[in-house]
């Protein structure tokens, strides 16, 4: 029997599957790579607020769990996911370098925010009113982890399809999936989770993100640039560009308003010539509080749930894994914050009004 089946393969699929393979237990992944944030994500590691000069929630404890796990896949896999590299927040006042000088020097965000702010910019980029440099962050090359993890499964550890949900049969000590038996599911279906039967009560709200890949073979790809929009260098003289953050829209479409709005937020920034590669659209698992979703479900013992990463997955997937495995094998209790039982009412009373 396996210990687990896991549905869906991004980011939190990944983190739970590693905590597994480290005890040596069994697990199939079923994914359909269809909607996936994790493969539209720009990737980008970063334990502050740059809009409101704040740590995120938890952001240093993330980090420090998050970047020896990272280091610790690259050392196994022989291979490079994680490009440490510094963000340049763009200025737009005076009032904005004001804020920049204070947030630097409190405790929490010193390891993060340099304390002096920068008035040259690099070939491509508008001077604007300067940039301040957040160091000790980077990129995760998410598409190539999942499949650099993905290739060393055998076909007993995958399938990529879509879960069919009327076929899993729940028993007191067991599920039975096709023929597989196992001893629980973890769900980590991101926005998908709105189609799970027992767990769409849960109030994952989404946002919908539009971005562009660009080349623009001017600009540096020494650093991430942000100031309304993030431009992260992906080589090649190419770059993410984005995103857009719409809480109302859940359809994965592009938009013509969305590329109106990246590019010009885009050419606030730089005055090089670029080229749109491509233009895509995703689906965010956002919460409702803010906080993830972490726990068993109600009635189905052998049922868990694994969502709600937000906009910061990269940083906060690896400790909330370590959270989840510790909860259902070691019996330790989650955090309040993330655990589902603080939805307990919305299973009681199920409303839908909240999506
Ligand atoms: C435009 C955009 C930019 C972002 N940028 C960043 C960033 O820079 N940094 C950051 O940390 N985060 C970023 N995020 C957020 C990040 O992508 C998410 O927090 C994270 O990837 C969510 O991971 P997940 O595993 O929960 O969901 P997903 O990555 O969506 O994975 C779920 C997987 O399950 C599959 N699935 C769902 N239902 C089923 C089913 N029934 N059967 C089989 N398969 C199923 C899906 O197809 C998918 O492959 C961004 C998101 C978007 C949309």
């Amino acid at each position: 029997m396996k210990h687990s089946i896991i549905v869906g393969f991004g980011l939190a699929g990944f983190h739970y599957a590693q905590q597994l393979k480290k005890d040596n237990k069994e697990f199939l992944i079923i994914d359909k790579p269809e909607n996936s944030a994790s493969r539209n994500a720009a990737g980008i590691c970063n334990p502050t607020v740059l809009k409101r000069y704040t740590l995120a929630w938890k952001g240093s404890e993330f980090l420090n769990y998050a970047m020896p796990n990272y280091k610790r896949f690259e050392s196994e896999f022989k291979t490079t996911v994680f490009h440490p590299l510094p963000i340049h927040r763009h200025f737009f006042s005076a009032g904005e370098q004001n804020s920049w000088v204070v947030a630097s020097q409190e405790e929490g965000l010193n390891p993060f925010l340099e304390s002096t702010f920068h008035t040259k910019s690099s070939e491509g980029i508008r001077r604007n009113f300067g940039y301040g440099s957040v160091k000790n962050v980077g990129r995760l090359d998410i598409s190539s982890m999942l499949e650099a993890f993905l290739t060393t499964l055998d076909f007993n550890q995958k399938l990529e399809e879509r879960f069919d949900y009327a076929a899993l049969e729940i028993y007191k000590e067991k599920v039975v999936y096709k023929g597989v038996e196992a001893k629980n599911v973890v769900f980590c279906e991101g926005f998908g989770l709105k189609n799970n039967p027992w767990f769409n009560y849960l109030p994952l709200i989404g946002s919908k993100g539009e971005y562009l890949k660009i080349k623009a073979p001017k600009l540096s790809q020494k650093q991430i640039i942000k100031g309304g929009v993030f431009i992260s260098p992906i080589g090649q003289d190419l770059f993410w560009v984005g995103a857009t953050f719409n809480p109302n829209n859940k359809v994965n479409e592009i938009s013509a308003e969305g590329l109106k709005w990246i590019r010009s937020k885009l050419e606030t920034l730089i005055d090089a010539p670029y080229e749109v590669i491509h233009h895509k659209a995703c689906i965010r698992p956002t919460v409702s509080d803010r906080r993830p979703l972490l726990g068993q479900h109600p009635e189905h013992n052998n049922l868990y749930v694994f969502n709600g990463l937000g906009t910061r997955g990269v940083l906060m997937a690896p400790l909330l894994s370590c959270w989840l495995h510790d909860f259902i094998h070691l019996k330790k209790e989650l955090p309040q914050a993330v655990a589902i039982n603080r939805f307990e009412a919305y299973f009681c009373i199920p409303n839908k009004s909240y999506v």
